[in-house]
């Protein structure tokens, strides 16, 4: 890609190179590789060469410095085929955003240049066996020794955990502090000594990428790791990258929703009951006309949080309604797809039961619904004071 092309011919030249690679490269091998939840290796490597582990990170970095919108769009177009994919890069993209927005700047040349090439590859560590949405409540310790930090404690769900060698570490550094927020702090832990991968943990469906538990005993970082070199600002950290992570969910809810409705809508042309194809019954076409509404008011939510995000505005309202909506919107489209697809929808040769076990993961990731919707009404309450 050229990267120094104007932005719209530089998006149309992307999306194009990403079709072109999906068709080729990944779509034929998508059933075999779900179904055998085998890491795709060889696709990382492409996903390398196509600069999409430094996609948001800025070209100054080495990276692509694509507009959220942009992103978005690749994004959605991924997950239509294969959404496990879009997990590999996106808590990279989230872990890099951490830096670029909060590291210093000797933190900025080195690490991103290498985050950007995907040279080293991680995620995010936050989530731990106690605490999920109440990411204050987090247990693991980082304590001060010299020019070092010890770590003690486990993280749990982390993506990427496997495959990945660096991640962007959530600790506390003064478990007394209050209000909490205040003793966390982030760290970028590369693997080594203290730090192990303890057990692949098994899912429904997000197959391929790996999600692991991970345990720090002892692990010694140096104290340079330690983003934006001051410590009370790791939440802060980890909510920076949430915006941008919700929109990714977001635009992963249409690629789903978008190709249940697609292959809802070739195969209701094909299949054929009582001398017609099934999409000429009425029961199917109200199917059809929902499924197709709700992906373009998911679509049209999950751009206007992206083009707020690109604006630099305040979007978490934004970005809570794509990602609440457009994870629903996947959710019920591909169990319409199901029933469009009657015994087929249930069957291992058909893409339909991925759609099915994928989708639900989006109501859950970045913030739950439950959370997503609880952001919605308070920014809705500050920005409409009464
Ligand atoms: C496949 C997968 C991949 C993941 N990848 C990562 C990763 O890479 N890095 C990472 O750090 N984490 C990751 N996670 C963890 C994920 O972010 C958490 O599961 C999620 O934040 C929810 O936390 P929890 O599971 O602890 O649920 P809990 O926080 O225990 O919530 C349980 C239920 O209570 C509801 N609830 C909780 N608090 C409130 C409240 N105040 N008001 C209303 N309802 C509430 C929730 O909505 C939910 O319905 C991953 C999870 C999965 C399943």
């Amino acid at each position: 890609m050229d990267i120094h092309a104007p932005a719209a011919e530089a998006e149309a030249e992307i999306l194009d190179a990403i079709e072109k690679w999906l068709a080729r490269d990944v779509r034929p091998h998508v059933l075999r590789l779900d179904h055998a939840d085998e890491y795709p290796q060889q696709m990382v490597e492409q996903m390398k060469a196509l600069g999409l582990f430094g996609a948001t990170i800025p070209q100054e970095y080495g990276g692509l410095g694509l507009s959220a919108t942009t992103y978005a769009k690749i994004v959605e177009k991924i997950a239509e085929t294969w959404m496990s994919l879009t997990g590999i890069f996106n808590s990279h993209l989230i872990m890099a955003a951490c830096v670029a927005r909060m590291g210093t700047p000797e933190q900025k040349a080195y690490w991103l240049p290498k985050f950007a090439s995907g040279e080293i590859r991680g995620g995010l560590a936050l989530t731990e066996p106690d605490a999920g949405t109440d990411l204050q409540a987090i247990r693991t310790r980082a304590r001060r020794e010299g020019d070092h930090y010890v770590v003690n404690g486990t993280k749990t769900w982390i993506s990427n955990g496997i495959h990945g060698s660096c991640f962007a570490l959530l600790v506390k550094t003064d478990p007394e502090a209050e209000p909490r927020h205040k003793g966390m702090s982030m760290f970028l832990a590369e693997k080594g000594p203290g730090f192990r991968v303890s057990r692949k943990l098994e899912k429904l469906g997000y197959k391929g990428i790996d999600s692991a538990e991970l345990v720090f005993e002892d692990y010694r970082i140096p104290a340079d790791r330690l983003i934006g070199g001051v410590e009370g600002r790791g939440l802060q950290a980890a909510l920076s990258g949430l915006e941008l992570g919700r929109i990714n969910i977001a635009a992963r809810g249409c690629g789903i929703a978008s190709a249940a409705l697609k292959d809802s809508v070739r195969y209701s042309q094909i299949r054929r009951t009582m001398g017609k194809p099934i999409c000429e019954h009425q029961a199917i076409q109200l199917k059809l006309g929902e499924m197709a509404t709700r992906l373009q008011a998911a679509r049209l939510l999950t751009y206007d949080a992206a083009r707020a995000y690109d604006a630099g505005e305040r979007c978490d309202m934004e970005a809570g309604m794509a990602k609440y909506f457009a994870s629903e919107a996947a959710v019920e489209n591909s169990l319409e797809a199901m029933r469009i697809h009657g015994g087929y929808g249930y069957s291992k040769e058909y893409h339909i039961e991925r759609y099915f076990r994928d989708a639900p993961l989006m109501c859950i990731g970045e913030g739950t619904n439950e959370i997503q919707r609880i952001i919605i009404a308070r920014q809705l309450i500050a920005r409409n004071p009464a």
